[in-house]
């Protein structure tokens, strides 16, 4: 079908448009006319539904669980001198667990508990949970271990 041309998921985004960038190498549009379309795509954005795993079926032991590795994908990153390291590529990263907490965020659920990122990003120490959740600057609400850490409007 022909729609399939047009649509592609957001994994292969980055791939999609470097693909479209070679086949059209000629600019366009003005600076100004590139800067109307982003705030019109800005604009027309709609946030995906918190509740997509259920409305397919999915559920959350059926996604890959634990920090993924930004560089190579794999998802069982390992805790080194604060930072995170994948020893299958050799890489270490301070952030990776961030893309874990947004996936968390955007697909199942709008808030996360400290005790969910422990299970989702498969962390064991509580404190370690709750640095990273303290760091991204999400908005909170309760106390302690009621607290709940909730995804920002324009996430
Ligand atoms: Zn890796």
């Amino acid at each position: 079908m022909q729609i399939f041309n047009k649509l592609f998921y957001a994994d292969v985004i980055e791939d999609e448009i470097i693909q479209l960038e070679r086949m059209y190498q000629q600019v366009q549009l003005t600076p100004k006319q590139l800067q109307k379309l982003k705030h019109t795509l800005l604009k027309k954005h709609t946030p995906a539904p918190p509740s997509i795993l259920k409305k397919h079926g999915i559920s959350i032991v059926e996604l890959l669980l634990g920090v993924r590795c930004p560089n190579c994908g794999q998802y069982h990153l390992i805790r080194i001198a604060r930072k995170w390291y994948c020893d299958k590529c050799l890489t270490y990263s301070k952030v990776a667990h961030q893309e874990g907490i947004r996936d968390y965020l955007l697909i199942i659920s709008e808030t996360i508990t400290n005790k969910e990122c422990r299970e989702f990003l498969k962390i064991e120490c509580p404190n370690l949970a709750k640095r990273i959740l303290t760091r991204m600057n999400l908005p909170t609400t309760g106390a302690n271990k009621n607290r709940l850490y909730h995804r920002p409007q324009n996430f």
